[in-house]
């Protein structure tokens, strides 16, 4: 396992990241860091997530570390124009870049990491850069605005990223990179540029070619690229969501789907109307019992049913194999939680589909997931979309529960055995079996319940009488 004790960071880096509690480097982080470190122009291709900032961040920091040590003795010489220059397609993306900049230097003395942006007005930028910083983040068209004014010199730039450059090639700032990629050349040598990218499978090596020299290109693919998942948004009313969904669900017919709420209560709900319905459903949020949530993975996971309706929390970091559909009820606050609600379908490659669901009111965040994402997920309206109640998919299994377990010498062979040998259920009517301390858990086809409940009331098993029942 690589940590980040390898790269020989100064100590106030890698306090930071033990305060940030990164302790060990992403797969990205890993393939490009050494290369970074060594002062190459870089051109990285990794999907959306993959800590791409943080592998510039050190990057820009570590040097400007360096940089301070060498210049100790002489006149600290460049420390009145940036060290660093990041350039990024949007202003969320800029301030979030700041951010995450800032919390990496908080340990560095003297490390002003300002943002500059349009939309808002200069002057504010403008006298904050009286007090010079040491990196600024900014997106294109303003920096090329205050360079104009002959605010901004890059004489003492080392490092020039190009943060999402596909992306703001995309919104149009061509121009202004290539004019700002002048001006630097113009001002200053030896500038390390590297170059950033979640397009898969895009065009790193032609990006890289445009705006750098003998770059080393590295893609990487973690996984997560998602390009195997069909996502769409259906444009809802509000108060339709719940309908919508079930429109989905007998349109979609998926064997396994996963529908994601913000919160406990709309999970509540959804899953009653669901059940309402006629759906084969069960629920997970932060009000229920341990054992109630444990049964709902194990309904879920053994497919006793077909749906879970879930919080993202709830959901977190559980085992459940991939399933066929991921429904959003409504569209989660930040990237990072859509990448691991969509996640969950589409695993190990397999074709999965992701919908979700947004009305007018978050709109927006749909367009701001696009602007970070390789491609827009297209919008159709949900005006069209209709329930039908007679193609809902059954389950295949009835969960069974059986009052003993490992504490009581029940072992899986022992349940199988009395399903065989004494319920007469055929082996293809067996799903997934569980044993737990206490309690077990058999799912059986639907035509082999009866048989099997008879059973455990009738006869015994391993000599004793085992309570069963049927699990929902
Ligand atoms: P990208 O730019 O590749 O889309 P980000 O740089 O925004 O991804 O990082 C995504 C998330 O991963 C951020 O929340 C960041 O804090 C986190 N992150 C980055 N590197 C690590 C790491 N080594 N360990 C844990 N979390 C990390
Ligand atoms: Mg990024």
């Amino acid at each position: 396992m690589e940590s980040f004790k390898d790269y020989n960071f100064s100590d106030e880096i890698n306090s930071a990241l033990d305060a940030l509690k990164y302790h060990e480097p992403t797969k990205t982080q890993q393939a490009c860091l050494h290369a970074l470190l060594e002062g190459k122009d870089v051109a990285v291709e990794a999907q959306t997530g993959s800590g791409k900032t943080l592998a510039f961040g050190l990057t820009i920091l570590q040097k400007l570390l360096d940089s301070q040590a060498h210049s100790q003795n002489e006149q600290a010489a460049d420390s009145s124009h940036p060290h660093a220059l990041v350039l990024c397609p949007t202003r969320e993306l800029a301030e979030q870049v700041t951010y995450q900049l800032q919390l990496l230097a908080r340990r560095i003395a003297n490390t002003k990491i300002l943002a500059v942006f349009g939309g808002v007005a200069i002057a504010p930028q403008l006298s904050s850069l009286k007090h010079p910083p040491a990196v600024i983040v900014g997106t294109p068209g303003r920096l090329m605005d205050i360079a104009m004014q002959g605010r901004l010199s890059f004489k003492g730039l080392k490092t020039l990223v190009l943060d999402e450059a596909d992306r703001m090639l995309d919104m149009g700032f061509e121009d202004q990179v290539d004019w700002l990629l002048k001006a630097i050349n113009d001002q200053a040598q030896g500038v390390q540029t590297l170059l950033f990218s979640a397009t898969f499978g895009g065009n790193i090596q032609s990006l890289s070619a445009q705006y750098q020299k003998d770059a080393q290109t590295i893609q990487v693919d973690d996984g997560r690229t998602h390009q195997h998942i069909e996502q769409t948004a259906y444009k809802v009313l509000a108060n339709r969501r719940a309908y919508a969904v079930a429109a989905l669900l007998s349109e979609h017919q998926p064997e396994s789907a996963i529908v994601f709420c913000q919160r406990k209560q709309e999970v509540v709900e959804l899953h009653q109307q669901l059940q309402e319905d006629g759906f084969g459903v069960v629920q997970l949020q932060g009000d229920m019992e341990q054992f109630e949530r444990s049964n709902a993975v194990l309904l879920f996971s053994a497919d006793c049913a077909n749906v879970l309706v879930a919080t993202d929390v709830a959901a977190r970091g559980l085992d459940i194999p991939s399933v066929d559909l991921v429904i959003n009820y409504s569209i989660s606050d930040d990237l990072d939680t859509h990448t691991h609600r969509v996640g969950r379908t589409g695993r190990a490659g397999l074709k999965g589909k992701a919908i979700t669901l947004i009305d007018d009111t978050d709109e927006t965040k749909l367009i701001g997931f696009n602007a970070q994402l390789p491609s827009d997920i297209p919008v159709k309206s949900g005006l069209a979309l209709r329930f039908h109640k007679n193609r809902i998919r059954e389950p295949q299994y009835v969960g069974v529960q059986i009052d003993a377990g490992k504490k009581q010498k029940i072992s899986k062979g022992d349940i199988l055995g009395a399903l065989a040998k004494n319920a007469h259920v055929p082996a293809k009517d067996i799903g997934k079996i569980h044993v737990s301390s206490h309690r077990s858990f058999a799912a059986i086809k639907i035509r082999s319940v009866k048989r099997t409940l008879l059973m455990f009331r009738e006869s015994k098993v391993k000599g004793k009488r085992l309570r069963a029942k049927k699990l929902v």
